[in-house]
């Protein structure tokens, strides 16, 4: 066999009929403007955070809505809440608000 210098990911099958969607619904109810994000990255590659770790905004939200809540909730802890990201947003999503409802919900759980 070849040897192209990679190799393939794992098959990553998320079963979202199991996930816990608890966090990501009320992110949603609290914030509506977390339901307006598209991916971009623009939040992550200005990230302030993301200059010193392994941080990425877009990352998180994705791992909320997967239900994988307790890695976003971690996750959250790198942000430095300098706010750059909601400069870079073309969505206008409040990310910092989404910071510290992700943080909140680590109070609550
Ligand atoms: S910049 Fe805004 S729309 Fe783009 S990934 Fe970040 S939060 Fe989502
Ligand atoms: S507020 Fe947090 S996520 Fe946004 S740029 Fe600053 S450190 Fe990064």
């Amino acid at each position: 066999m070849v040897n192209f210098g990679y190799t393939t990911l794992p098959t990553h099958i998320h079963d979202m009929d199991k996930a816990d969607l608890g966090l990501a619904d009320s992110i949603s109810f609290e914030d509506s403007s977390f339901n307006l994000c598209i991916a971009c990255g623009s939040c992550t590659s200005t990230c302030t955070a993301g200059a010193f770790t392994n941080f990425s905004f877009r990352q998180m939200c994705h791992q909320i809505k997967r239900g994988e809540n307790s890695q976003a909730i971690a996750e959250s802890e790198k942000c430095m809440l300098c706010g750059k990201c909601t400069l870079a947003c073309p969505r206008n999503v409040n990310t910092r608000n989404i910071i510290r409802l992700v943080r909140k919900a680590n109070q609550t759980i």
